[in-house]
C-alpha cells in the first residue's frame, strides 16, 4: 500500500447518490469488447439501462505510443511471459482517475490483493464509483502500484488469465447493492455474508419432488418459528462449511 492511498468509503454515502450522478465503473482493459458482457443482462443490465449505474471502458492500448501499439514487454530478470508497462498504464490510469474524481478508489484486480468480500462491495456501493484495472499476461509493473494510489483486490485464491472476469464480479456485487436495483431490500439483508452467516436453504414449488417434501416448518405460516428455523440452518451451515466465518460471527456476537 502506498502512503497516498485513496481511502475506500466506510459506509453508504447517501449524499453521493443524492447528487443524481449514477454510480460509475470505469474499467481499464486490453479487451473492452468483453464489456458489458454478463453485466448487460438481467438485474445489472436493467439497472444499466435505467441509468442507476454507468459503465465506461478504457482501452489501455489507446495509450501506447509506438507504431505497433505495444503495451507489454519481457520481464527484467528473465522468466516467462510479458508484463504490462508502467508508463503506458500510468497514462491510462491518470486520465481515468481525473475523469472519475479524487474520491473514487482505484483498484487493480490481482491474486496478490486483499480478498474481495461483501463489506468491500458495500463500501464501494456507498461511493461514487470505482476505477478497475484489469491485468493480463504476468501482470503489471510493480512501480505503477507504488507510484499511484492503487489498492490490489483479489477475487480468491486462484489465477485467472485476466482481470476482466474479476472486474465483472466486483461490479455485479456492487450494483445489486445500489438503491433501486433490487426491489425488496430484505432480500439483500438475508443474503449470505450480510449478517456474517451463510444463507439458510431455499425451497419453492413443487411441494413434493422425487419423494422429497419441503421442511414442514416452512408451510406452517408461523413467522417466528420460520425465522428461528432459518437462523438455526444458517448457523449450522456456516459452522460446518466455513469455520473461519463462524469464528468471526461468534466473536462479534459475544
Ligand atoms: N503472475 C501473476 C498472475 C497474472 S494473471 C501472479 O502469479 O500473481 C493475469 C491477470 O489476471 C492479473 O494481472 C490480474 O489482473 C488478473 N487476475 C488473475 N487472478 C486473479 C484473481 N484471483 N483476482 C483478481 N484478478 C486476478
Amino acid at each position: 500500500m502506498s502512503e497516498h492511498q485513496r481511502t475506500l468509503p466506510d459506509s453508504a454515502g447517501e449524499s453521493v447518490h443524492a447528487l443524481n450522478k449514477p454510480w460509475t465503473a470505469r474499467v481499464l482493459t486490453l479487451f473492452p469488447k468483453m464489456f458489458p458482457g454478463p453485466l448487460g443482462e438481467s438485474l445489472a443490465g436493467t439497472a444499466l439501462e435505467n441509468g442507476i449505474w454507468a459503465l465506461e471502458t478504457v482501452d489501455i492500448r489507446g495509450f501506447a505510443s509506438d507504431k505497433h501499439r505495444s503495451v507489454d514487454d519481457t520481464p527484467f530478470g528473465g522468466g516467462p511471459g510479458m508484463v504490462l508497462r508502467a508508463d503506458i498504464l500510468a497514462k491510462s490510469v491518470d486520465e481515468t482517475a481525473m475523469a472519475a474524481g479524487p474520491e473514487v478508489p482505484i483498484i487493480y484486480l490481482s491474486p496478490r490483493g486483499r480478498p474481495f468480500d461483501q463489506p468491500l462491495a458495500r463500501s464501494l456501493a456507498g461511493g461514487a464509483g470505482v476505477v478497475l484495472i484489469c491485468g493480463r499476461f504476468e501482470g503489471i509493473d510493480e512501480r505503477l502500484l507504488e507510484a499511484r494510489p492503487i489498492e490490489e483486490v483479489s477475487l480468491g485464491d486462484f489465477v485467472l488469465s485476466g482481470g476482466e472476469p474479476a472486474a465483472m464480479a466486483v461490479i455485479d456485487a456492487v450494483v445489486r447493492l445500489l438503491p433501486g436495483v433490487i426491489g425488496d431490500p430484505q432480500s439483500v439483508a438475508d443474503d449470505s455474508f450480510e449478517s456474517g452467516l451463510l444463507e439458510y436453504p431455499q425451497y419453492t414449488r413443487p411441494q413434493e419432488w422425487e419423494g422429497r417434501s419441503v421442511p414442514e416448518v416452512l408451510l406452517s405460516g408461523h413467522h417466528e418459528r420460520i425465522s428461528q428455523w432459518r437462523r438455526d440452518q444458517a448457523e449450522r451451515t456456516t459452522k460446518a462449511r466455513r469455520p473461519d466465518l463462524w469464528k468471526r460471527y461468534v466473536g462479534a456476537r459475544d
